[in-house]
């Protein structure tokens, strides 16, 4: 089958990285968003409506060879009728299972991929129950559109359940176990409808409040590469993925605790534009457009730096060798990800050296 033009559900950051990189391959990125001004419209063609306007779906889905989307929060049965007509990839099953923490972990757990303890909370007395049974320190969570450390209170002590109940009480939740993590690893692939796989080296992930500030790939550590990579494979084989697709883990005490998974090129790859031979953005176009998966080789070692809620200064910045910027174009709001930039060095030292330099200039707002 022969695609040119990809229909993406929401216009962000992530869908603008796709366009830009369909470009030199000859495709063609069409969005739907709500805004004219969204980061993906300053750079193609854009249809305005609400994401799950089934009419607008449906014009979407009428420019497209094939669609999929750049927010993992899209409903799959708004999704569903767009089937007749197009190719939606990834698999609407995936979307479905990473949008609820709860079946998320238990595909994880049906698969052997080790997860935190949890337990489903629906009521007050459920939480007290699963802090009690699981033990404190602990996270309340929503099943469902978290992200980015929303939708989360983290419990130090007993006194404090009743403030998480009223800071976020209803149903729909879940209690985890805080894992005392010695750092965070994503691991990031990409599968072909004809089952080859493509992985991306492993890369390790700060984060603050719940939201990745910059991170290191890849991430030298064999033995926790080959465990993340076959957990990945599993996922992907079983859901019969097509696309780019993300896992993120915690490491405790030399473990891979798996934490979630999102269905989408992922915010820790974003290194793979600038330090890898073909990015996460181009093998989710190449996957979802039947074309061959691209070599995932990195180019040096690198860092990604997020910008949060302001711009740095790019003049300074671009003044650091091997350092390359982007920016979103979106309006700066606390806490927004505005852009980030990549640093690419022969190096590991030189990387680090390189990152120090760089954080000195970028201020998380
Ligand atoms: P999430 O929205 O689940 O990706 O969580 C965002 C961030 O919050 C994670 O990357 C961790 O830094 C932190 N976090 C989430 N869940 C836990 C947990 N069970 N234990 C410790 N830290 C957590």
């Amino acid at each position: 089958m022969k695609f040119s033009t990809v229909g993406v559900v929401g216009a962000g950051q992530l869908g603008r990285m796709l366009a830009l990189a369909g470009y030199p391959l000859g495709l063609r990125c069409v969005f739907l968003d709500r805004g004219p001004d969204a980061p993906g419209a300053q750079v193609a063609r854009i249809l305005v409506g609400e994401l799950e306007d089934p009419a607008r779906l449906l014009e979407l889905a009428h420019a497209s060879d094939v669609v999929t989307f750049d927010w993992e929060n899209i409903s799959s049965a708004a999704l569903a009728p767009l089937e007749k007509l197009v190719t939606i990839r990834p698999p609407r099953k995936a979307l479905e299972i990473s949008q609820d923490r709860l079946r998320e972990k238990a595909l994880f757990a049906r698969l052997k991929i080790p997860v935190a303890a949890h337990a489903a909370v629906d009521s007050k007395q459920d939480l007290a129950r699963a802090a009690h049974a699981l033990g404190i320190p602990g996270v309340l969570k929503t099943r469902r559109l978290g992200y980015d450390g929303k939708g989360q209170f983290v419990i130090r002590e007993a006194s404090q359940i009743d403030d998480a109940w009223t800071a976020m009480g209803g149903t729909g939740l879940i209690y985890e176990k805080f894992q005392q993590f010695s750092r965070e690893v994503s691991i990031i692939g990409a599968r072909s409808a004809a089952g080859k796989i493509v992985y991306y080296p492993l890369s390790a992930n700060t984060h603050a409040g719940g939201i990745l500030h910059y991170g290191i790939a890849p991430f030298v550590h064999p033995s926790l590469e080959r465990r993340a990579t076959r957990h990945l494979k599993k996922v992907m084989e079983t859901l019969s993925y097509v696309g780019v697709l993300t896992i993120e883990f915690f490491v405790v005490k030399g473990r891979l605790i798996a934490n979630e998974m999102a269905p989408r090129v992922h915010n820790s790859g974003h290194w793979t534009i600038d330090g890898c031979v073909t990015s996460q953005f181009e093998n989710h176009l190449r996957a979802i457009c039947d074309l061959p998966l691209g070599s995932t080789r990195p180019l040096g070692h690198t860092a990604m730096v997020n910008f949060l809620g302001s711009m740095p200064s790019r003049e300074r910045l671009l003044g650091i060798e091997g350092l390359a910027f982007h920016d979103y174009g979106k309006e700066p709001r606390p806490g927004r990800k505005l852009g980030h930039c990549t640093i690419v060095c022969a190096t590991a030292r030189g990387r680090d050296r390189a990152l120090a330099e760089a954080l000195k200039f970028v201020e998380w707002t």
